[in-house]
């Protein structure tokens, strides 16, 4: 259970509007009174995002995810229910009091706060220590790169001291256990006990979540010691997942999204270096890899990808591999060309930040990049090379996910390698087809993915009453009273006992909060079968009793069919005694005379009228 009140909670929802909750994280784009979207909870082109303002309700018609606003921040940015709601009222102004919390949850977010805490105190102890005497290499360091007190005030730079003493004695002043300085990362075990610090006389960049609380470090190497890396980052905590955190995106999330691009670079002070410049849709990968949960972080945000890495062996190796997992999720690859041996950051410091916005101006589409590159070795004048490079550009080309965007690249590969169009296609299409048949391969690092979930079986009609129940006062009223033409349907058709759940909560139609907290207290397959029936999503009708009471008497039909159909059935079995076949057939009788009284209150209504039914016989064979 939540440690919020419900009429705290109810309070943030009313002064919260979806729309711009919603549009805070990604793009929402108007169209009449809707609101549509890019659904971030899956890959589409095409948004099947709806968000609705009257009902402030969301509702991806792909996936099937919905919910009010708290749903969406809880699931966007994977929180807790009570720190979505926090999150909220912070947004709304509105203070959060808390009752007694859930003993299990609370200890999970309380150790998750602490190692928080702690971050927050070592990055700031660490940034006082830059500016201390000891400290003078570092910050000449900083100097010598081109970075002033601004930017290390700006970034929270810090310096970690040589003498691990230094630091100890600064910790044990402070109020965290040994067990979470060693979660941290921070303190190291050594085998035979003992702890040690993890870095040493290193300058220390705070790397920060999507929403900016520091989560790890990134430590560089001030003096040369071959034993150790240039860089060494903190180890995975319960905070800090390598996979799933790209330096700066707290910063670089807003001008992303209105670039619609992002550039990404490799080192932590190229980002900076950009920040500090001016250009803002910045982001570094810090000399991880880049992986497909990256990939989709990004596509959040932007809708292309601009790469720039070293111009090096090393750094075309890792462009290639950027493609490769920015493609597959739909991001348009470019590449800026940086002059052998410079990065952004040295490229800046030379030409200033104008002369870099112009080299990113210039950027050229990941296949020119790869044919220039294949051209200036040399490798396209002879035919075996070119062969062989054509087939590398197959296998990349065969990544790209949208048929359209595909096929343009295919001829214009094509056309530049001099190989035949037709020719090529095949082989992109032959590489994708074997890549589909191969398994998938195992990610270990990649959380599992939920099991798809079906919406419970429900029959149409009784999905439409469910709809007109939560939408609409008079509707509801009007069903509440009809519970016995109701819960006779519910042996022959599914879905009833939902219709009979809104009818007993009875939330209040006009009070989206009410509505939408009643469909959050429903299972997954509840919600979905509620939510998939696309006249969920319409206005009800003005006349909105008599569209229920249509509904209803079409329901008392559905339900005589279907038992009409099973005496049928009872009928055909050999064996039944004289008494048994007597009882079926008076009931056969009843039935035909029940649905006759049906046929006669009958109207079709505009909603049934589009399929013209058959006439009614008392008995089909089948029924639907
Ligand atoms: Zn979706």
């Amino acid at each position: 259970m939540s440690q919020i009140s419900r009429e705290t909670t109810e309070q943030i929802l009313a002064a919260t509007d979806i729309v711009d909750v919603i549009g805070s994280y990604i793009e929402v784009k108007r169209t009449g009174p809707a609101y549509k979207a890019l659904c971030p909870f899956h890959s589409e082109k095409t948004p099947s995002f709806n968000i609705n303002q009257a009902r402030q309700f969301f509702h991806c018609f792909g996936c099937g995810k919905s919910g009010d606003a708290i749903t969406f921040v809880r699931e966007y940015e994977n929180l807790t229910f009570a720190d979505a709601v926090k999150k909220l009222g912070a947004r709304a102004g509105i203070a959060v009091v808390e009752e007694a919390p859930d003993p299990k949850e609370d200890r999970a977010r309380r150790q998750r706060g602490r190692l928080l805490d702690l971050h927050r105190e070592v990055a700031r102890y660490l940034h006082e220590m830059l500016f201390t005497r000891e400290a003078t290499h570092a910050r000449d360091y900083l100097k010598s790169r081109g970075f002033g007190k601004d930017m290390a005030v700006n970034w929270q730079v810090g310096w970690m001291p040589e003498n691990p003493e230094t630091f100890l004695s600064w910790a044990r002043t402070q109020n965290f256990k040994r067990g979470e300085w060693i979660e941290a990362g921070i303190f190291v075990e050594k085998d035979r006990g003992g702890i040690y610090v993890r870095f040493r006389d290193r300058l220390m960049f705070p790397i920060r979540n999507e929403h900016g609380d520091v989560i790890a470090f990134t430590a560089r190497q001030l003096r040369h010691d071959p034993n150790s890396g240039k860089y060494i980052n903190s180890p995975e905590t319960a905070l800090f997942k390598k996979s799933k955190v790209l330096f700066a995106l707290d910063r670089a999330r807003k001008s992303i999204l209105t670039e619609q691009a992002v550039l990404i670079c490799e080192g932590q002070l190229d980002a900076i270096s950009c920040h500090e410049q001016g250009i803002t849709h910045v982001i570094a990968t810090g000399g991880t890899a880049f992986t497909p949960d990256h990939a989709k972080l990004l596509r959040r945000y932007a809708k292309k990808a601009l790469l720039c890495f070293d111009a090096d062996k090393a750094g075309i190796e890792a462009t290639e591999k950027a493609f490769r997992v920015l493609a597959a999720e739909g991001l348009p690859v470019r590449v800026v060309r940086m002059p052998a041996g410079e990065d952004p950051d040295s490229f800046m410091q030379k030409h200033g930040a104008e002369a870099f916005r112009e080299v990113l101006g210039n950027a050229v589409d990941f296949f020119d990049f790869k044919i220039d590159r294949a051209s200036a070795a040399g490798l396209l004048a002879d035919p075996q090379q070119r062969l062989e490079f054509a087939k590398e550009c197959t296998s990349l080309l065969s990544l790209i996910p949208d048929a359209v965007i595909r096929e343009g690249m295919i001829q214009h590969v094509g056309t530049r390698l001099k190989a035949g169009t037709i020719e090529l296609r095949d082989a992109v299409f032959r590489t994708a087809r074997a890549a589909k048949n191969k398994p998938p391969p195992i990610d270990r690092n990649a959380a599992p993915q939920p099991e798809k979930i079906e919406g419970m079986p429900i029959d149409s009609t009784v999905s439409y009453l469910c709809g007109l129940a939560l939408h609409s006062g008079a509707a509801q009223e009007w069903l509440a009273e009809q519970f016995e033409p109701i819960h006779e349907a519910a042996e022959f058709l599914e879905g009833v006992p939902l219709l009979e759940e809104i009818l007993s909560a009875r939330p209040d139609p006009t009070s989206h909060v009410s509505v939408n907290a009643f469909i959050a207290s429903l299972s997954e397959p509840q919600r979905l079968a509620l939510t998939s029936d696309p006249t969920f999503h319409d206005d009800p009708p003005e006349n909105a009793v008599t569209a229920a009471e249509e509904a209803l008497a079409e329901i008392g039909a559905k339900a005589l069919h279907q038992r009409g159909a099973a005496i049928d059935a009872r009928l055909n079995q050999p064996g039944l005694q004289p008494g048994e076949i007597n009882r079926l057939l008076n009931e056969t009788k009843l039935v035909a005379e029940l649905l006759k009284g049906v046929r006669q209150r009958f109207v079709f209504s505009d909603r049934f009228a589009p399929k013209p039914k058959p006439p009614f016989k008392p008995f089909p064979r089948k029924t639907h």
